[in-house]
């Protein structure tokens, strides 16, 4: 049997934390069974549905790189098929037709609220039965599941273990509404059905579904599929995770400049282990994804370890995987690319210092754009009266110099040490403030290589004459 999943989600919002984590089990678990994925709209709700979130669903997918192979299939293009399997419901005598008022069954629960009945729709309820007898066809009405009522539901849940419900705790669902319209979850068993699916990833909060949906597959006469339960997500407080946690939205982790081989080793984890492990590769989540290693219950999120986790992969990722998702923080902060050395070396070079996607964008910035200010308490520091001599003699080398490489600027601060007697810092911190602007950067002969001889050379005058206007007001 080829396994095929799905992720289904409805579009009346972006693509949540909780959703991208069970998005990515369930097409894990496809790749890892070597299966298929497949994509499924959930847009019955048409007044809560919106094409900027099936847009925002579809683009947090792309990110994150779950592509489906099939799909996506929309529920609103599918209501004359489920119209007809309502159909053969009814012609097998499987549903039946109910002409109970609103004003009817509300009645009737006030009823069996104030006996302290379990407040449900009862088919054998005498005015129900009343009312249903009296009724012609051609009379508005609902189409509702004849419900087994003898004996209980049995599944397997790959996560929670055995559930066991009896078919007494069920009542007889509406499948089809007064407007012709098939209900939600006629649609999903339907549409798992005809789309071949074999197992069902998704979230705890559809647990109590799950027995009716069992029964109509059965009715249908179509196999029922295994099913997986996801246990939720809660903020580092403990409490279900909500905007007020901070990003929730898989684009706002992208905008916050995480990758998104970060977030998802991060997501994957959250709720599923493999030993101690805590880094997997894309090809290592494959290789060892399993359900049964899905955690029963919710995980807190812990937004210090997807920061330490997403400064791993910029350490860590060839630099063209960063090139690529960087470029959209370079843009963001209006850094061309035009004037200066390969991004790929940049990232080589300051990735490693940095946890966000934001701060290597922002230490990119001075290897591309020269700047007309220092920063103000750097250079207070270290651009003052005794920086000059080694600047000048760091100068007059550096313009010396017919090979430009890291080793040959690394032996001029060498040289400029020895023949001045100073230690490295007198040279290396104002020969940083001149080239970078400001006091922080990675080794500053690896920076002036790549910035390149001539701005550095003009940088470092402009240093110069910073510290001899300095001196003269001084
Ligand atoms: N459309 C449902 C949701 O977004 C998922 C239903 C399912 O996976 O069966 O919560």
């Amino acid at each position: 049997m080829t396994v095929k999943t799905r992720f289904a989600p409805s579009p009346t919002g972006y693509l949540h934390v909780g959703g991208a984590r069970t998005a990515l089990y369930s097409w894990l678990y496809a790749k890892s069974q070597g299966g298929e994925f497949v994509l499924r709209i959930e847009d019955t709700d048409i007044e809560r549905s919106t094409q900027e979130a099936v847009d925002a669903i579809l683009e947090g997918m792309k990110w994150m790189g779950l592509d489906w192979d099939e799909g996506p299939y929309y529920q609103t293009k599918r209501f004359d098929r489920y119209n007809e399997m309502v159909d053969q419901l009814l012609a097998e005598d499987k549903a039946y037709k109910c002409y109970a008022s609103k004003e009817l069954l509300d009645e009737i629960r006030a009823e069996q609220e104030a006996n302290k009945e379990m407040a449900r729709y009862d088919a054998n309820h005498p005015k129900i039965v009343a009312v249903n007898e009296a009724a012609t066809d051609g009379e508005p009405c609902v189409i509702r599941f004849r419900n087994p009522k003898e004996g209980t539901v049995v599944f397997e849940d790959q996560i929670r273990g055995r559930i066991e419900i009896a078919n007494s705790q069920l009542d007889d669902l509406i499948i089809r509404r007064t407007d012709g319209s098939p209900t939600y979850n006629f649609c999903v068993v339907v549409d798992d059905w005809d789309m071949g699916i074999t197992h069902v990833v998704r979230g705890e909060d559809h647990i109590n579904n799950t027995p009716r949906q069992i029964n109509i597959y059965q009715a249908l006469g179509a196999p029922v599929p295994t099913f997986a339960h996801c246990a939720m997500i809660l903020g580092d407080d403990g409490a279900k995770l909500s905007k007020r946690h901070g990003a929730v939205s898989v684009m706002q982790y992208r905008d916050e400049g995480y990758l998104p081989n970060a977030l998802n080793n991060y997501l994957v984890r959250l709720g599923w282990s493999h030993g101690d492990q805590e880094i997997f590769s894309p090809e290592e989540m494959i290789e060892f994804f399993s359900l049964d290693g899905i955690s029963k219950s919710a995980s807190a999120f812990n937004t210090d370890k997807l920061l330490w986790l997403n400064n791993h992969y910029i350490k860590t990722s060839e630099p063209e995987y960063v090139a690529k998702y960087l470029q959209w923080h370079l843009d963001a902060q209006e850094i061309s690319l035009a004037n200066g050395p390969a991004i790929t070396d940049v990232i080589a070079l300051v990735g490693e210092r940095c946890n966000t996607l934001i701060e290597v964008a922002q230490q990119s910035r001075y290897f591309y754009e020269d700047f007309s200010e220092f920063e103000a308490g750097a250079a207070k520091k270290h651009l003052r009266g005794v920086a000059k001599g080694p600047l000048e003699l760091a100068l007059s080398k550096i313009e010396a110099l017919t090979e430009w490489s890291t080793e040959n600027l690394h032996g001029v601060i060498e040289a400029v040490c020895a023949e001045l007697e100073i230690g490295m810092g007198k040279i290396g911190m104002p020969l940083r403030v001149a080239v970078t602007g400001g006091g922080q950067s990675p080794s500053v002969d690896a920076v002036m290589q790549l910035i390149g001889q001539e701005r550095v050379i003009a940088r470092i005058k402009m240093a110069l004459a910073f510290i001899a206007e300095r001196e003269a007001n001084a």
